[in-house]
């Protein structure tokens, strides 16, 4: 009877300690599209200041001609300029979500523009 107890007790602190990781675990998988999709972007980011230090710092030490480091510098900085306008989008609509002005999917409750006939998120036929 005492080993049927023990069983139990052990069974019941394995639940308890390894629920909290399955939950964990579902939750990171409901981030939705636009959030990975802004998390990319945000990493992104990151990589190309980080090259443009990179850059910077190689040409401190004279270790990229002039030229290149400028066609190189341009390079990344149109590639930050478009992440960033695509971030700046995406944290726009946000507030308009927020403001609550924003066209809604009639079944998703996704955000629209005000021209979509169609869902982008769903496929809904809007009204
Ligand atoms: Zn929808």
């Amino acid at each position: 009877m005492d080993f049927f107890l023990a069983v139990l007790i052990l069974l019941a602190s394995l639940a308890y300690v390894f629920y909290p990781l399955f939950g964990q675990q579902k939750s990171v998988q409901a981030i939705t599209e636009k959030e990975r999709i802004r998390e990319g972007l945000l990493f992104d980011k990151e990589a190309i200041y980080q090259q443009i230090l990179e850059l910077d710092f190689d040409r401190e030490l004279g270790n990229i001609e002039e030229d290149d480091y400028n066609r190189s510098r341009d390079d990344l900085k149109k590639q930050a300029a478009r992440v960033i306008t695509a971030l700046s989008s995406s944290a726009g609509e946000n507030g308009i979500k927020k403001a609550g002005k924003a066209l809604l999917c009639i079944n998703c409750q996704e955000n629209l523009a005000p021209d979509d006939k169609f869902c982008p998120y769903c496929g809904q036929k809007q009204k």
